[in-house]
C-alpha cells in the first residue's frame, strides 16, 4: 500500500478501491457507484446526522429532483451563483419540453415556493425541515472521490423563523448539532466565518467546519448559512404576525455531504488502511477464528451475545483464508476491534482482543464479554479523537508575516478582511482566506497591510 505521509493522494485512490467503498469506472464523469460497504458506512454516517436533528424537532422531507427553470428564473445572485453548474432536462421522450427542468444543484428553489404555500401564521414558524438526497453540480475542476463529485450525496436542512433573532439561534443550535456529529466522527474541525466574495450564493453571512488533511490542504465538511430575509423576499415566503401585520421570515440552512466520509478515511487511516470510528463501523467486531476442535461454536456463541447488546459483530468462517491474511483484510476495512478465538481461549473461557488503533493485546473473560466491548470500542473512540486532535493541531501553524505562510497546514494570522490582502497572499503563498475563526476575539495589525485586523485562517483547500 502507498505510504499514507509520503504520497497522500495516491494512498487517498488506493484506499477507496481496496476497502472497496466506491468504484470510480462508472461511464460518467464525476459520478461514481457506491459499493456495498462504503455505502454501509454512508448510511451510517446519515443516521447519526438524522438522530442529532431529529432531537432538534427537524422533520425528515423528500423534494422532487426537478426543478422549472420558471422557479429558477428568479433575479437573484443565489441563481446567479449556481447557473454555471447546472444540468438541464430539455426532452422527454423526443418531445422538447415546454419548460426546461433543471437537476437541483442545492433545495432552495425547490422548497421556498412551497415554503411560502405552507407558511400562513406565526404559528407554523419555526418551520425546520432536512433532507439527504443526491444533488448535481457540472464540476468542471479534477474530480476526486467523496471530495469534487458531479452527484453528491447532500444532508440539506432548512429553517424558517418569526425574527432574525430565532433565525440567530438556530445558528447556534447547528453548532451544537455539529459538535455532536463531530464527536462521533471523531473529527476536529475550526468554524470560519467565509469572506463576503466566498459565502453561499445568497447568504447574509457562511460559516463553514474545516478540518485539514495529512496532506495539509484543508477541506470543508459542512457549513451553515444564516438568509435573514434575502431568499423570503424573492420566494415571497410571509407570516401573519400576532399585531395583524405580514412579515417575511428569517431563515437559515445547514448543508454536509460524503466530505464527511472524505474527512474520516484522510484523517483517521494509516499505512495498514481504513481506521473506523465505531460509530459508523460496518463492522464494529470481528471475530476470527483460529482453527481447533470446539473453536467455531465457541465464536458463534461469542457473536450472538454481542448481537443480543446490538454491536455489528461477525464471526469470519471463511475456509480459504489464513488467520493472518484475515487480520491483514480487516485491518485494511478499519475494523475496530478484533477477537482471536483459540483453542486456548475456549479452554480458559477467554477472549484475546486487539483495538485497530491501539498496539498490544488484551484477555478477558468470556463472561465479561457485554461490559468490556463495549468498553472497549469507547476507549478505541477517545483515542481516534485524541490522535485526530494531535494530528490537527500539528497542522496549524501561527503566522507573524508574509514569510511564515510555507508551512504545509492551517495557517493563523491577523488580517484586516480586504480582498487585496487575500489576493496578495493567494499569489505569493498560494494559501487562501477561508474566513476570520469564528469565538476568537484576538486583535491585530494585518500581515499584509499592518492595519487593524482579526484572527483569520488561511489554507490551500480542496
Ligand atoms: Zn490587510
Amino acid at each position: 500500500m502507498e505510504n499514507k505521509k509520503e504520497n497522500f493522494s495516491e494512498w487517498y485512490n488506493e484506499i477507496i478501491t481496496l476497502a472497496e467503498l466506491s468504484d470510480k469506472r462508472y461511464p460518467v464523469k464525476g459520478m461514481n457507484v457506491w459499493l456495498p460497504y462504503g455505502w454501509k458506512i454512508m448510511s451510517l454516517i446519515d443516521s447519526i446526522v438524522r438522530k442529532a436533528v431529529d432531537k432538534k424537532n427537524f422533520q425528515e422531507v423528500n423534494f422532487p429532483i426537478l426543478i422549472g427553470r420558471s422557479m429558477l428564473e428568479v433575479e437573484f445572485e443565489h441563481i446567479r451563483g449556481f447557473e454555471n453548474e447546472i444540468y438541464w432536462v430539455t426532452k422527454g421522450g423526443k418531445e422538447n419540453l415546454e419548460e426546461e427542468l433543471a437537476l437541483r444543484p442545492t433545495s432552495e428553489s425547490a422548497m421556498y415556493p412551497m415554503f411560502s404555500l405552507w407558511v400562513r401564521s406565526h404559528a407554523d414558524l419555526p418551520l425546520k425541515i432536512y433532507q439527504i438526497v443526491s444533488v448535481y453540480r457540472y464540476e468542471t475542476k479534477h474530480t476526486r472521490s467523496f471530495i469534487r463529485i458531479r452527484e453528491i450525496h447532500f444532508f440539506e436542512a432548512h429553517t424558517a423563523h418569526a425574527t432574525y433573532e430565532d433565525a440567530e439561534a438556530q445558528m447556534d443550535q447547528y453548532k451544537e448539532i455539529w459538535r455532536e456529529i463531530s464527536s462521533q466522527l471523531c473529527l476536529p474541525y475550526f468554524y470560519d466565518q467565509r469572506p463576503d466574495w466566498d459565502k453561499f450564493p445568497g447568504a447574509k453571512y457562511t460559516i463553514a467546519f474545516d478540518t485539514v488533511l495529512p496532506s495539509g490542504r484543508s477541506l470543508q465538511i459542512g457549513t451553515i448559512h444564516q438568509y435573514g430575509t434575502n431568499f423570503s423576499k424573492n420566494y415571497d415566503i410571509k407570516y401573519l404576525k400576532e399585531d395583524g401585520s405580514f412579515d417575511y421570515v428569517h431563515q437559515t440552512t445547514y448543508g454536509m455531504s460524503e466530505r464527511l466520509l472524505a474527512a474520516i478515511i484522510g484523517i483517521h487511516g494509516d499505512d495498514k488502511g481504513l481506521v473506523l470510528p465505531p460509530d459508523v463501523a460496518p463492522i464494529q467486531v470481528i471475530i476470527i477464528p483460529i482453527p481447533g476442535s470446539g473453536v467455531l461454536e465457541y465464536a458463534r456463541d461469542v457473536e450472538n451475545t454481542l448481537s443480543t447488546i446490538n454491536i455489528r459483530v461477525k464471526v469470519d468462517d471463511r475456509e480459504n483464508y489464513t488467520p493472518g491474511y484475515k487480520f491483514n483484510d480487516w485491518e485494511m476495512r478499519g475494523v475496530p476491534l478484533r477477537i482471536e478465538v483459540g483453542e486456548r481461549e475456549v479452554k480458559n473461557r477467554t477472549l484475546t482482543l486487539s483495538m485497530r488503533n491501539i498496539p498490544g493485546k488484551v484477555t478477558i473473560e468470556r463472561s465479561k464479554v457485554i461490559y468490556e466491548v463495549p468498553d472497549a470500542l469507547i476507549r478505541i473512540r477517545e483515542k481516534m479523537m485524541d490522535d485526530a486532535q494531535k494530528v490537527f493541531r500539528d497542522h496549524v501553524f501561527r503566522a507573524s508575516k508574509l514569510e511564515d505562510f510555507t508551512n504545509e497546514g492551517l495557517i493563523t494570522a491577523f488580517w484586516c478582511g480586504s480582498k487585496e490582502c487575500s489576493d496578495r497572499i493567494e499569489s505569493e503563498t498560494e494559501k487562501s482566506a477561508l474566513g476570520f475563526m469564528v469565538g476568537s476575539n484576538e486583535t491585530g495589525k494585518c500581515v499584509v497591510c499592518g492595519k487593524e485586523g482579526r484572527l483569520a485562517v488561511f489554507s490551500k483547500s480542496y
